[in-house]
């Protein structure tokens, strides 16, 4: 009941810390209509959930033809209008491919999760000049709020990496206030490692280990604390639940994700691969904790 399909190969931008550019190549998009007929074709077997998956998903097309003239919002659009397809992700995408016609498709397709995973990498202007990601923190952070304008109730993940060539202790400082401004629900959070045949390997001002760790450990902690306020916030909420199977750490309980891809356990007795109502009674850092609704009107 959960797939992923993959729309792209390979990624046109150049971050310095990347090895996939050489790897993978230039940015290959699948044809839109061999993409629409994996969709329907897996819908029919009882796929309700997709990912999309690209190196750099949203900016799928712009190698096709320019007959089609076509972009990711539009495949958003043709995949929510599969039948049986009831939630839509995609991951990962880059903050500078985040245009209109993506952010109107998030805001109106009602298969597509009110959930986006965006990349910020780091806070400071400077490294992310010399990570060449091609934004600076201001756009990044124009683009947060222009994303929960349009989804009031998103939920946002992102990818952190601290001791970056040169990171200075303000550098990092940037990053910690951007993650307490943005308040992200969830962080993937990576020490640098120097990766052969990058740019950023070579730099000759690499970070101690020791500093890297100790960065590591405070963004750790600012990740976590804001993460478990922000689940906290959804006690008392009813969720849409995609129920997967039993609990990992209670039998009794069900586990499941909901359309803001927070885990929730709960006691239930929807089946796997069907949607459950859950009012949530409890929230870590990680996860959610309640009962189905059905359960609680009993
Ligand atoms: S980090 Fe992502 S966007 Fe940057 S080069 Fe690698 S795959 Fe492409």
């Amino acid at each position: 009941f959960q797939a992923w399909v993959q729309v792209s190969m390979g990624c046109n931008s150049k971050c310095a810390y990347c090895i996939v550019p050489t790897v993978r190549g230039r940015e290959q998009s699948r044809h839109p209509g061999e993409i629409v007929a994996e969709v329907t074709s897996i819908a029919r077997e009882g796929v309700k959930e997709i990912t999309l998956l690209g190196q750099n998903v949203n900016s799928w097309g712009r190698d096709l033809a320019p007959s089609l003239r076509t972009d990711f919002g539009e495949l958003l659009r043709a995949c929510d209008a599969v039948d049986g397809i009831s939630r839509i992700r995609f991951t990962s995408p880059h903050p500078k491919d985040f245009r209109e016609p993506v952010i109107a498709a998030l805001a109106e397709c009602v298969s597509v999760c009110e959930h986006v995973h965006l990349p910020l990498q780091s806070g400071s202007t400077r490294i992310l000049k010399r990570m060449r990601r091609t934004y600076d923190r201001e756009r990044y952070l124009r683009l947060v709020d222009t994303l929960r304008a349009a989804v009031p109730d998103l939920a946002l993940g992102t990818d952190l990496i601290v001791g970056f060539p040169g990171e200075t202790d303000e550098d990092f400082d940037a990053t910690i206030a951007a993650v307490e401004e943005v308040r992200y629900e969830s962080a993937f959070t990576f020490i640098f490692s120097p990766r052969a045949g990058t740019e950023a390997a070579s730099s000759p001002d690499q970070i101690p280990d020791d500093l890297k760790h100790a960065r590591l450990e405070r963004l750790v902690d600012t990740v976590q604390r804001i993460a478990a306020e922000r689940n906290s916030e959804r006690i008392g909420r009813v969720e849409e639940v995609l129920v997967e199977g039993p609990s990992r750490t209670d039998a009794s309980l069900l586990r499941g994700r909901t359309r803001r891809n927070t885990t929730v356990n709960f006691k239930g007795v929807t089946r796997p691969g069907d949607l459950a109502d859950v009012l949530v009674e409890e929230s870590t850092s990680m996860t959610l904790r309640g009962r189905e609704l059905a359960l609680v009107d009993a």
